[in-house]
């Protein structure tokens, strides 16, 4: 039976006002264009998604969409996103609090050419390690939701043949940042590959995994146990600018010293993610 507006958990205002922001924040940002990706956030036994072919900048707090783990809907009269088996296949086997996939643009371009992201940079850490591209199924299909399942084993991240991102995370900011780091890492890729008679030098082998038990070690130490690992490696990169910068300007008083100001990195065209702002 479906919940009236009435009886919903306190909770699922919240999360779906988060979950719509995020959703907004993937087309202002670039990452989709129009109704396309989706976004899922899980509360309790319960999963609030994004309606199917409804513009972000549409949803109010009446279009709330909720469904059981076994897909029916227990809250709203908008249809669920048409990737629902999909998002359901990811939080029946993971400990995933939310998910976000996007038709990216370098993304879904790099789905196209290889069978893995190659290890162009270690922010791939991230995501598990490298991210693998699942093979190709229709859109909405379980097939497609198993195959994007083997492809996310031991990785919170991966792409999909000839049609985006999917990203979990422990929040819908998590699984926004990383999307985002995703997508930009691609970016990275197709432009050293598209260097002509140059060949981009990858990680060694076993590199990710290093840097994945690094930053593991990193989050203990240096910060509150709810920082997020994305968190965890911006600060390690700004923290290696500054230092490198202090060693040369030390070596060579050419060289201006470092900022006083650490200097955020951004996300793709120029976005800086929610937990680096
Ligand atoms: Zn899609």
């Amino acid at each position: 039976m479906r919940r009236s507006t009435r009886d919903r958990p306190p909770e699922w205002a919240r999360a779906w006002r988060e979950l719509v922001a995020t959703a907004r924040r993937t087309v202002t940002d670039g990452l989709v264009v129009g109704t396309s990706g989706n976004v899922s956030v899980r509360v309790g036994d319960t999963v609030l998604v994004t309606p199917s072919g409804v513009p972000y900048d549409e949803l109010g707090p009446d279009d709330l969409c909720a469904v059981g783990l076994d897909g029916r809907q227990v809250a709203g009269r908008t249809v669920p996103t048409s990737e629902l088996p999909m998002h359901l296949a990811v939080y029946r086997a993971t400990g995933a609090a939310a998910i976000v996939h996007t038709h990216a643009v370098h993304a879904t371009a790099v789905s196209t050419l290889v069978d893995e992201l190659p290890a162009v940079h270690y922010m791939a850490a991230a995501l598990g390690g490298p991210v693998r591209v699942a093979p190709y199924a229709t859109y909405g299909s379980e097939e497609l939701a198993a195959h994007a399942l083997a492809a996310l084993r031991d990785r919170s991240g991966c792409l999909l043949r000839n049609h985006g991102t999917l990203v979990y995370g422990g929040s819908l900011g998590r699984a926004y940042d990383d999307t985002a780091q995703l997508e930009w890492m691609c970016r990275v890729w197709l432009a050293a590959a598209a260097v002509p008679g140059r060949t981009p030098a990858l990680l060694p082998s076993g590199e990710l995994d290093r840097v994945a038990e690094k930053l593991r070690g990193y989050g203990q130490r240096a910060r509150a146990a709810e920082a997020t690992t994305a968190e965890a490696i911006t600060e390690t990169a700004a923290e290696t600018i500054t230092e490198t910068a202090a060693e040369e300007a030390a070596e060579d008083p050419g060289v201006p010293g470092p900022p006083t100001r650490r200097t955020r990195p951004t996300g793709p065209g120029g976005v800086t993610p929610s937990s680096w702002t």
